[in-house]
């Protein structure tokens, strides 16, 4: 499949590939490197009136917490730009999938034996990078989160939740990816918007199998039982036009210490779900402003938007991945060869599910200042339906319970903060309070 002049594309692309993972690698290192050194340089002194909310005891706490997980990370960087090339130009794909064609894909090949060897293909990739994180996953539950304080599972616990993931994860994945596969091999040139129709049906059956099938499995739920603060959440609900069929506290405390809430599920089967440890923590004002921000996100449609997002991506990717798939230098500029006698749609689709993050990459930094931008709309509306004081309250103990530092670097923050850091959300508040009140 390579001709003499698709060596300069060839070179092209290579360069590209080790360039972006590079990048990708140093920007991140980067990050981090400010976020420790700006987290250490203020760990003396809480910011600038918090000093009544916050002691010193619990900011350095955060400081020492936000350190730590920072110099895990550093490792986690280094470790997957390592094996993201040694899966590519290193040879590691093409490796795996000489070996597997060789056991599973006969000489007079059958539909049912190049689905087989395919699907294989990608689950063996899922697999093995499963175990390669696997050590630096033991470290941040049973090292920094246990020295924090925040680990409750065992290492038995541990285990079990593994081989449920991987069983849970072989189950769902096996028929989807051979669906894929086969859809690649079968339905033509437009394979890849029949794909997306697979990918986003899969996608929304789990929006709603999720929370009642599978999140069972992993945590227990029980009905919420203080009567009086389930009857201030229905009224929250009433107030702002909601319904939610089970109000539940799920047993978060079984395995972490962090606290949270959800609001979960699509159409009738919507629910409430409460983490114990929050309930443990927050006083019943606070869980219901608390709750009326989880609302916020549902009025201002942002799980929509989310998802609409998330389906739009997913279609441009898999528009790019129909185009790639047919060129050559695609496979041999990211280090396989492609297969001549047996199809290469898994090739191609692994070579996607390998090289997409370091793509998206790029687009974090507008991902999390929108996704910042949503949390402000969210609780500006749980200031016009609850206390905004209950709120920065709420808000002060769960940042100071998970140990979330006060003064994270505004750069790291740009890339990575999901949610606005504690200070410009209370300011934010305090301003709500004082047109409230
Ligand atoms: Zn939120």
């Amino acid at each position: 499949m390579t001709s003499p002049d698709a060596t300069p594309a060839l070179h092209a692309l290579t360069f590209v590939l080790v360039g972006a993972i590079m990048l990708q690698a140093m920007v991140r290192l980067w990050l981090l490197s400010r976020q420790v050194r700006h987290v250490q340089q203020n760990r003396n002194a809480v910011p600038a009136g918090f000093a009544d909310r916050v002691g010193l005891a619990d900011h350095q706490k955060a400081a020492d917490y936000s350190t730590a997980k920072a110099r895990l990370e550093f490792g986690a960087v280094v470790l997957e730009a390592a094996v993201l090339l040694s899966w590519t130009l290193l040879g590691g794909l093409d490796a795996l999938n000489t070996l597997l064609r060789g056991l599973i894909h006969d000489p007079a090949p059958s539909l049912a034996s190049g689905l087989t060897y395919q699907v294989a293909l990608l689950l063996g990739i899922m697999l093995i990078s499963g175990l390669i994180d696997l050590p630096m996953d033991l470290m941040r539950h049973f090292g920094v989160e246990q020295r924090f304080g925040f680990n409750r599972m065992s290492l038995r616990d541990y285990a079990r939740d593994a081989v449920k993931g991987t069983v849970l994860t072989l189950l769902l994945m096996a028929p989807l990816l051979a669906l894929v596969v086969w859809l690649m091999g079968q339905a033509g040139p437009s394979w890849w918007i029949w794909a997306f129709v697979a990918l986003a049906g899969f996608q929304l059956l789990m929006m709603i199998v999720f929370p009642t099938w599978i999140a069972p499995w992993f945590n227990r739920f029980t009905p919420l039982e203080d009567a009086a603060l389930a009857e201030r959440v229905k009224a929250l609900m009433q107030r702002c036009g909601f319904s939610a069929r089970d109000l539940l506290v799920m047993d978060g405390s079984r395995r972490s210490a962090h606290a949270n809430a959800y609001f979960t599920g699509l159409g009738r089967s919507k629910r409430v779900v409460f983490f114990d440890t929050l309930l443990k923590t927050l006083t019943p004002d606070e869980v219901e402003a608390v709750l009326a921000h989880e609302l916020g996100h549902f009025r201002h449609r942002h799980i929509l938007q989310r998802l609409v997002l998330m389906m739009a991506t997913l279609l441009a990717g898999l528009a790019v991945l129909g185009a790639a798939s047919q060129w050559g230098p695609f496979y041999t500029a990211l280090g396989v060869q492609p297969n001549l006698i047996a199809p290469n749609d898994g090739l191609a689709l692994a070579l996607f599910m390998l090289t997409v993050p370091t793509a998206l990459f790029l687009l974090s930094p507008v991902a999390a200042w929108w996704s910042r931008h949503q949390e402000f709309q969210a609780d500006a509306y749980a200031a016009g339906q609850a206390q905004p004081t209950a709120l920065a309250s709420a808000l002060v103990k769960l940042y100071t319970d998970n140990a979330a530092t006060l003064t994270p670097d505004p750069w790291y923050v740009r890339f990575h903060y999901s949610h606005p850091p504690a200070v410009q959300r209370l300011v934010a508040l305090d301003s709500a309070a004082r047109t409230a009140g």
